[in-house]
């Protein structure tokens, strides 16, 4: 009887190979010439003050932007990310008495409000947004003055 021996290609993994994942892995690595912002919002408007979003968080900022933008174009009104209500340091997180482990500091948060519309109204368009998987499930506050969104990956609800 023949015997046929295989070698496994993961035990030959050349260089290139592993050049080739890297590059596929590469995501928290941002490109030079890669561009934040979407259709409607620019990267700076999670920033706040001398609050700049550092280079590891821009993914997180762009990815609640891209989902603020589903939220906009089913809306059909601009939405206003509030002063301090996009990406936060520790400093102007404890001026905003965020808590502790809060989204903004990851930049993965935004304080909003849509001039015409009450938070109830845009936190129930958010909701279904969720529900039709068009936008990121993540934390969802109510406030009296604005709606709290972020895309920490599982449904939250709270009213503030
Ligand atoms: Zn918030």
């Amino acid at each position: 009887m023949a015997v046929r021996t295989r070698t496994s290609k993961s035990q030959n993994t050349s260089i290139s190979d592993l050049v080739q994942l890297e590059q596929l892995q590469g995501d928290s690595v941002p490109l030079e010439n890669k561009t934040y912002g979407t259709e409607n919002f620019s990267i700076k408007e999670m920033e706040y003050a001398n609050c700049v979003i550092p280079s590891e968080l821009m993914d997180n900022a762009q990815e609640v932007l891209e989902n603020l933008q589903v939220l906009r174009n089913e809306l059909k009104r601009p939405i206003k990310i509030i002063p301090g209500g996009g990406y936060r340091d520790a400093q102007l997180n404890a001026q905003c008495k965020g808590s502790k482990n809060s989204q903004h500091l990851q930049a993965k948060a935004s304080d909003i409000r849509v001039d015409g519309l009450s938070p109830l109204q845009v936190q129930q368009t958010i909701l279904r947004l969720i529900d039709q998987g068009k936008m990121k499930k993540g934390g969802v506050g109510i406030y009296e003055t604005f709606v709290h969104y972020d895309v920490r990956g599982t449904l939250t609800q709270w009213k503030g």
